[in-house]
């Protein structure tokens, strides 16, 4: 392990263009529930379809009542030391910055700048009619106020969080960003990602295929651990802690 924290601090310190990649794994050491795990809210009650969003008024209530539950976890959750690390990181010009499949907005708190959000994020809601953005705490409230779904104050159209719901494609500026930064990076930090879901599961690919090293850091095995150059079973915040003290 000790060989593999240096080996990948070498890298980081040669590489010209470092990208991080996260998934839930980093937001759960900030005791963040990672929704799809057991004992997270998608075990409990099923995801409200963006279709379904749309069309039924009991579909949005339902959504806004799950929304409003996790609202609380969010709002609670303050950055580790694996977040806070990729900041450093990125303002010693080492790190490019990072791809998150993550909703809670825990990168920015750390102070990390360049963040592509695949799947939006938590703390804003977004009318779906007009261009209206605003901070989601005081919309979550005036739902458990009145048991009501919100609707846009400028235009009446249908709020919603600025999240990318089950059904509904992610933006596609985003992903060709994403895209982009996969292919031009030549050191891809994957941490926390299971790999399976897209575009998680093509973004390691498309970096291996253009010459660039992958290190995966997780908990659990991925699919993706015999593409990779190091693989680290073990937790984010203390195995970034290890390199980061390892950077010559
Ligand atoms: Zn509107």
């Amino acid at each position: 392990m000790e060989e593999t924290h240096q080996k990948v601090a070498d890298w980081l310190a040669q590489s010209r263009c470092t990208v991080a990649f996260t998934g839930a794994g980093i937001s759960t050491e900030s005791g963040i529930p990672d929704f799809r795990s057991p004992g997270g809210i998608w075990s409990q009650s099923q995801p409200v379809l963006y279709q379904d969003f749309l069309a039924s008024a009991e579909a949005r209530h339902e959504y806004w009542r799950q929304k409003s539950q996790s609202h609380g976890d969010f709002v609670a959750a303050e950055p580790n030391a694996g977040h806070r690390i990729l900041a450093k990181w990125e303002q010693q010009s080492r790190l490019v910055g990072v791809i998150t499949q993550n909703i809670d907005g825990l990168h920015q708190s750390a102070g990390s700048r360049n963040v592509l959000q695949l799947h939006g994020t938590a703390r804003q809601v977004a009318c779906l009619d007009c261009d209206m953005e605003a901070e989601a705490d005081p919309w979550v409230k005036e739902f458990i106020e009145t048991d009501r779904a919100p609707s846009c104050p400028e235009c009446g159209g249908l709020l919603k969080h600025a999240t990318i719901s089950f059904g509904q494609s992610l933006p596609p500026e985003v992903l060709r960003q994403a895209s982009q930064w996969a292919q031009d990076c030549d050191l891809l930090l994957v941490m926390g990602s299971s790999l399976v879901v897209e575009p998680a599961a093509s973004l390691p690919r498309l970096a291996r295929r253009s010459g660039a090293k992958l290190v995966i850091v997780n908990r659990e095995p991925t699919e993706q651990d015999p593409l990779a150059d190091a693989v680290l079973h073990a937790g984010i915040g203390e195995t970034l802690a290890e390199i980061d003290q390892r950077i010559a």
